[in-house]
């Protein structure tokens, strides 16, 4: 496994894993953009996550051949075994594991611990060389029970009758969970959705993932005019609030959800009235746990706070090792990642 410009590239194999940058063989972990790029030639990936770049990208862009790895199964590939397990992170994420010549090295792409249901849960698998990411790799980071971040939302609901619900959600993997989470707590009217919202939720619907009613939020009934959804639950991409769309939205209650909503001065900065800390990553507990139970000598971080983390590893005798992939972030956690639909409601 050598690092290059492009990413993570297994020589033997000659492929790259979650590559920057178009490349003739590439294994993408899952749907994010800062994982799956567009234009490779030939892309393995999990069906759902092949169907989410399809659904990004487009059918012309999301690899000009498409393998689907089934979960679990063993694919051979120039004396390379290449097997998916569930990441736990969203619809279709895995982690990538590598067995060649006796050693084995695990690509965990973006992952988490908490339970999911909308994707299949993390699934610990020991290896020699575990690559990790550290998006949330400090100890302040710890998150919060989501159930009490939902009971504080239907809390709000309750207090503020009279004004819409506005959550900033990352478009893939959050709104979803956020919906599920809101079902599980038996909020059970339809949810109002953003136009950019709807393709990916009716993409988790196909693979079976219940939702309940949703709708798209409508169009005012006069131009300019506001008062809608009164009481009700709209998801927007973060972002959408500082956009002319809100304005049909009755005096609206600025929620996000994102694990970088424990940092009270990013809520304040982006004007959220209503934190939701609800994070698609593991957290520093989890980081530990995760880097203990799959027992590798060896951890490699692929981006995020990777001094903490490498520090807190060696204090335990394992050895860390800090990649700096470049084009890696928090691209599915921060706000205004992608361009606001405005035509489509
Ligand atoms: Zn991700
Ligand atoms: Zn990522």
């Amino acid at each position: 496994m050598r690092v290059t410009p492009q990413g993570l590239y297994c020589v033997p194999g000659d492929f790259f894993i979650d590559p920057a940058r178009a490349v003739p063989r590439a294994i993408v972990t899952h749907g994010h953009a800062d994982h799956a790029r567009p234009d490779h030639d030939h892309v393995l990936a999990s069906d759902a996550t092949l169907a989410i770049m399809r659904t990004r990208m487009g059918e012309g862009r999301a690899g000009r051949t498409q393998q689907v790895a089934p979960m679990g199964e063993v694919i051979h590939h120039n004396g390379v075994d290449i097997r998916l397990v569930p990441a736990g992170h969203v619809l279709g994420s895995c982690q990538v594991v590598l067995d060649w010549q006796g050693s084995r090295i695990v690509i965990s792409g973006d992952y988490k611990r908490r339970p999911d249901p909308t994707c299949l849960p993390f699934e610990p698998v020991t290896c020699d060389v575990f690559v990790t990411e550290a998006t949330f790799g400090l100890p302040v980071f710890r998150h919060p029970d989501p159930a009490d971040e939902i009971a504080r939302l239907l809390h709000s609901l309750r207090l503020f009758p009279d004004r819409a619900h506005l959550i900033g959600a990352y478009a893939l993997g959050k709104a979803q969970r956020l919906i599920a989470l809101l079902r599980q707590a038996g909020w059970d009217r339809p949810i109002f959705l953003h136009g950019a919202l709807l393709a990916l939720c009716g993409l988790y619907e196909g693979f079976g993932v219940k939702l309940g009613p949703l709708e798209p939020v409508p169009l005012p009934q006069k131009r300019g005019a506001g008062g809608l959804l009164a009481g009700e639950v709209v998801l927007a991409p973060p972002g959408a609030e500082a956009t002319a769309w809100v304005r049909r939205l009755a005096d609206p209650v600025i929620c996000a959800a994102s694990g970088w909503m424990r940092v009270r001065q990013r809520a304040k900065a982006r004007g959220v009235e209503l934190p939701l800390i609800l994070s698609d990553h593991a957290d520093w507990d989890e980081l530990l746990a995760t880097t203990a139970e799959v027992q590798a000598p060896e951890i490699w971080v692929t981006h995020g706070r990777d001094d903490a983390l490498v520090h807190a590893l060696a204090l335990r005798g394992i050895k860390g090792r800090a990649l700096y992939l470049l084009g890696r972030g928090e691209e599915d956690e921060e706000p205004a990642a992608e361009p606001v639909a405005e035509a489509s409601a």
